[in-house]
């Protein structure tokens, strides 16, 4: 609707609200797939720098929870805010898939599954956002990628295909790739679930200094041992909401709830 835009104003990008307040804020997020309540009522705030890891049991909705704080499953309700961006749940509008879009541009993702271009080069996988989204000139962007390759230790790497390396530097490469362009929020789901466990320190590593250069995130890990040394807070996930949060290695010690205290035992059997 041109010229109307001041009623249209609800969900757009605020400049100011970053400066001051919170890099994420997630407000009443509920997702249900049929009877399924995969998130019932969460909120949540992460502070610039923090770095926050999200357990629990397989199916307590950790993916659903990430996946909706970028939008890539719309939830049923509720506001998710990361840097200036917002966005409410509601019907797809044109307006609201313009917000999507732009939140998405504040959010780095990483997953189990890597999902690599097989096609393209490590550093073509790269760069491919700040070639296509941002639009910057081949060598610029060669630029910016060959530095993420390198700290994540793989520069040497740049004309491999994806196929030739092993998983935990297919997972390095999807780290690079998500910080291209420098996200405010980096979501890293289960990073590394699909690897063989020699392969594990070496993705944990790169996590760990990321965190330590004050990147933002969110890490749903199994990893306890890692979320005590590398996360500010835990949050333990349980049938849909955020059961139990602290520092992590008072939840960990601490457990108030029974499921918590069920679910340590079970991952510490391992
Ligand atoms: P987690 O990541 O903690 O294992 P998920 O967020 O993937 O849990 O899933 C939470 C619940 O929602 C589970 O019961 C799962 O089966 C269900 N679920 C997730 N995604 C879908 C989907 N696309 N369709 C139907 N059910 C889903
Ligand atoms: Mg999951």
């Amino acid at each position: 609707m041109p010229g109307n835009h001041k009623e249209l104003n609800t969900d757009q990008t605020d400049e100011t609200v970053s400066a001051t307040g919170p890099m994420l804020a997630v407000r009443n997020l509920k997702k249900s797939f049929g009877e399924i309540h995969a998130l019932r009522d969460a909120s949540l705030e992460v502070a610039k720098g923090e770095v926050v890891a999200v357990c629990g049991r397989s199916g307590s909705g950790k993916s659903t929870l990430i996946r909706c704080i970028s939008f890539l499953e719309v939830p049923d309700h509720g506001t998710v805010r990361v840097g200036p961006v917002s966005v409410t749940a509601g019907p797809i509008t044109r307006q609201m898939s313009q917000s999507i879009r732009k939140l998405r541009l504040h959010t780095g993702m990483v997953f189990q599954a890597f999902n690599l271009f097989p096609h393209r080069t490590v550093l073509e996988n790269v760069t491919e956002g700040l070639t296509v989204v941002k639009r910057l000139r081949k060598s610029e962007a060669d630029h910016i990628g060959m530095d993420l390759l390198a700290r994540v230790g793989l520069a040497d790497k740049r004309e491999v295909y994806p196929n030739r390396l092993s998983g935990g530097e297919q997972q390095r490469v999807a780290i690079a790739r998500a910080l291209a362009m420098d996200p405010d929020l980096l979501l890293v789901d289960e990073p590394t679930s699909a690897l063989d466990p020699e392969l594990i320190s070496e993705v944990l590593t790169v996590l760990r200094n990321l965190a330590n250069d004050g990147t933002t995130m969110i890490i749903v890990t199994h990893e306890l041992g890692f979320a005590v040394d590398v996360a500010d807070r835990l949050i333990y996930m349980d049938d849909g909401t955020l059961l139990e949060q602290g520092r992590p290695e008072m939840l960990i010690k601490n457990p108030q709830t029974s499921s918590l205290k069920k679910f340590l035992e079970s991952v510490s059997k391992h």
